[in-house]
């Protein structure tokens, strides 16, 4: 029996690996994750073939114009464009810079229980009005915490090493200059440091 063909229907471009986290649990420093990610330059980039852009990293928004970039390479507005951030540097400035890019969707990442609140609140007050639907991430052992808390919110819950996707190609843009072009509300290399918490 022949093998049946992978269809790939989303696209998640990470902007860089560059994060001002540190979770111990992150895909992107485990090779057999990273390993699957092709490196490619902004000019070979195609959106055309796929019903789904996700632009993550790292942390994309310390780099605002590159995910600018790669919004403007978008096919068509039918195409969802979708944002994965962890929400520290999402100020109103930036959620009206990513409204104006029609970004449709932002998915926020939780990672440390202590600081979901006040995440969360600046997330909403940054995206109050705006026509942008938000998600919220978060691991799966907090799922009765977070419903609890937040009922209101739309949640996806993951487990850990939960990295792939079968729909989904993964791209790492490799061609910006290193040190460019770092978001003015970039406030550190770490806000802080998550150790594993499996
Ligand atoms: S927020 Fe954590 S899991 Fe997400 S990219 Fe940064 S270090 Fe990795």
């Amino acid at each position: 029996m022949g093998l049946t063909p992978i269809s790939y229907d989303t696209l998640r471009v990470l902007i860089g690996y560059e994060c001002n986290l540190g979770c111990g649990y992150c895909c992107n420093e485990q090779p057999r994750f990273r390993n699957g990610i092709r490196p490619t330059r902004l000019a070979d980039l195609d959106l055309s073939p796929y019903k789904v852009v996700c632009v993550s990293g790292g942390e994309p928004l310390l780099h605002l114009h590159r995910v600018r970039q790669v919004a403007r390479l978008r096919a068509n507005r039918s195409q969802l464009f979708v944002l994965y951030t962890n929400g520290t540097l999402l100020t109103r400035g930036v959620a009206q810079s990513l409204a104006a890019m029609r970004v449709d969707a932002i998915n926020v990442g939780l990672h440390q229980p202590s600081q979901f609140g006040y995440i969360i609140s600046n997330v909403e007050v940054a995206c109050k009005d705006l026509p942008i639907k938000l998600r919220y991430h978060a691991q799966e052992r907090l799922e009765g915490q977070c419903l609890k808390m937040w009922p209101h919110l739309s949640w996806r819950f993951w487990r850990m090493n939960d990295c792939n996707r079968a729909n989904e190609r993964r791209v790492v843009l490799t061609d910006w200059a290193p040190q460019g072009g770092v978001n003015a509300n970039f406030v550190g290399p770490r806000l802080y440091s998550l150790a594993q918490t499996k």
